[in-house]
């Protein structure tokens, strides 16, 4: 069965969560995506989208042949706008990214026609989405026909192409990997203007490799055709609480290797630390078991019942978001996890977006900085970050953390590589399990130093092997940043998809705050 989804002319939101009734695309010759009524498919073969051109001197642009042919045209006529040497950027309403970035007049690339979900082809198990669609939109289309993405970022408007190209992770990463490792293809309107559509094997073969980690520096997605995994409704858990890090990761290990935990089947793992001796590790399990599920979306507040119960049961949509409501206790700064403000708190507005929102305008209008003038304190050095360690090394990075950072909670969530392909940007070995490390808050800047604190916590990171994210502050030199993050290989897709570079490059926007 193949459920179309077409999104509505000048953007919205997709029809998402329309049951396996929705209207019915029609298939491509290579089961691929449903053809518009003048659609012409593209060399890489998957889609609908006609070859449009700005680069070519008197090319023209094509007549639109559906919604999101429509929505791809008004993104390269803004790309084609925007004036040659201005910062180009995506006019998004959400973002996940917590850099600070030089301003700009510049106006944004506009991506209002490619937020939705295009085709769900049930008997494949793929989705074909646009490149701005949030997961919280992807996630709603998917699930009512019992399927999932293969990993589902925890905030809501995270976007796919956002994850694919600034990488995700989730519970789901010990057995599926990265967002980009369950792409089968992608078009993308590179530096030059021209849409192209990318695969593991075509012509285009060299920039699907480095997409993932380039933050938009070799082009930005439009269109994502997907891997999906069927699910169950519900999602039994089990919280496990260790006192000792040693045995906490020894049992990471072992989860990650067997799927399995006590003779149960595991299908989602993640962990939260408290302190070296109190953690707690949650195992998941998709059941289509009915049965009484809890709601961390009202008074209660999902990561305090860690510490509470050692068992749960969720639907699997609550799971998924299960860390949205309350950022994961980030919010707990914004007084939302006060019992009166959280009543008169709107249930609607308790949700990541909505923090991120205040935190920019805290940015913008330097709130906290100036409390802490007024109280005769240092400023805060935000320290926001996720990295990955090799398992063996783990416990000794926490205790070095903890003994260094005064941050915690602190997140955990085990990745392997999916399969044996590594990617260009990433660098990470295949059959080599690692632990995503997150900690999200600030800590006081040291004197004349800003940005002390993250650039140790680099260099801990390099020492033990792992590598970081790039979505928040970076401070590495220039030579240790191209060993780590692509190089040559990326110097040379850049200089094929860029070559004027026209979306700033890798260096310039993690770094240099571009
Ligand atoms: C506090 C915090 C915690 C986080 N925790 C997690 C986590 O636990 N799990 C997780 O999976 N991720 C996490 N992230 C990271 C997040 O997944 C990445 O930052 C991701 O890139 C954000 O996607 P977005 O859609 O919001 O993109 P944006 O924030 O809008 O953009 C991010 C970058 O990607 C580029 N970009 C956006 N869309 C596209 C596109 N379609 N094609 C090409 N380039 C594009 C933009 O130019 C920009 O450089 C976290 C981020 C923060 C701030």
């Amino acid at each position: 069965m193949v459920v179309g989804y077409d999104p509505p002319p000048g953007g919205g939101t997709s029809r998402c969560g329309t049951s396996p009734g929705g209207r019915k695309g029609s298939q491509s010759p290579q089961g691929g995506t449903p053809r518009g009524r003048n659609g012409s498919e593209s060399p890489g073969g998957g889609t609908n989208v006609n070859i449009v051109s700005n680069s070519v001197p008197g090319a023209t642009i094509h007549e639109a042949a559906s919604p999101h042919q429509a929505g791809v045209q008004r993104l390269v006529r803004s790309y084609a706008a925007v004036p040659p040497g201005a910062t180009v950027r995506l006019a998004k309403k959400s973002s996940n990214l917590f850099r600070a970035r030089d301003a700009t007049a510049a106006p944004g690339l506009d991506v209002s026609g490619l937020t939705g979900v295009l085709r769900v082809d049930v008997h494949a198990r793929t989705a074909d989405v646009a490149g701005m669609c949030t997961y919280e939109d992807l996630v709603a289309a998917t699930l009512p026909l019992g399927l999932s993405p293969l990993v589902v970022p925890q905030l809501k408007t995270i976007t796919l192409g956002g994850a694919v190209t600034g990488l995700g992770i989730e519970s789901a990463s010990f057995r599926n990997g990265l967002p980009h490792e369950s792409v089968l293809e992608l078009d993308v309107l590179t530096g030059t203007g021209d849409i192209i559509t990318a695969t593991p094997d075509n012509e285009h073969a060299a920039l699907f490799s480095s997409f993932p980690n380039s933050y938009g520096t070799l082009g930005y997605a439009t269109r994502l055709r997907i891997e999906l995994e069927p699910v169950a409704p519900y999602v039994a858990l089990r919280h496990v609480r260790f006192h000792d890090l040693d045995e906490l990761t020894a049992t990471v290990a072992a989860v990650t290797a067997a799927r399995t935990f006590d003779g149960a089947r595991v299908d989602y793992l993640d962990g939260v630390v408290f302190s070296a001796a109190e953690s707690y590790l949650t195992m998941g399990m998709l059941t289509e078991e009915t049965g009484p599920t809890s709601d961390y979306t009202g008074q209660q507040i999902y990561y305090r019942s860690l510490r509470q119960r050692s068992t749960d049961r969720l639907s699997i949509g609550d799971y998924l978001w299960r860390w949205d409501t309350d950022w994961f206790w980030c919010s707990g700064a914004f007084g939302a996890q006060h019992p009166v403000i959280r009543r008169v708190w709107p249930k609607r507005l308790r949700r990541s977006s909505v923090y991120s929102k205040i935190i920019a305008m805290d940015a913008r209008y330097r709130v906290a900085d100036r409390i802490e003038e007024r109280h005769g304190r240092p400023p805060r050095e935000r320290v926001v970050q996720d990295v990955e360690v090799p398992v063996e090394r783990t416990a000794e990075f926490l205790r070095w953390f903890l003994a260094t950072v005064p941050i915690d909670p602190i997140w955990l969530c085990p990745v392997r590589l999916r399969g044996e392909r590594t990617w260009d940007l990433y660098p990470m070995t295949p059959d080599r399990t690692y632990v995503n490390v997150g900690f999200w808050s600030s800590v006081a800047q040291q004197p004349g130093q800003p940005g002390a604190t993250n650039r140790l916590i680099e260099q801990q990171v390099t020492a033990m092997d792992g590598h970081k994210s790039l979505y928040s502050d970076s401070y590495y030199p220039p030579e240790e940043f191209a060993a780590r993050y692509g190089g040559a290989r990326y110097d040379a897709v850049k200089a094929q998809y860029d070559p004027t570079s026209r979306l700033l490059d890798l260096y310039a926007k993690a770094v240099r705050k571009k």
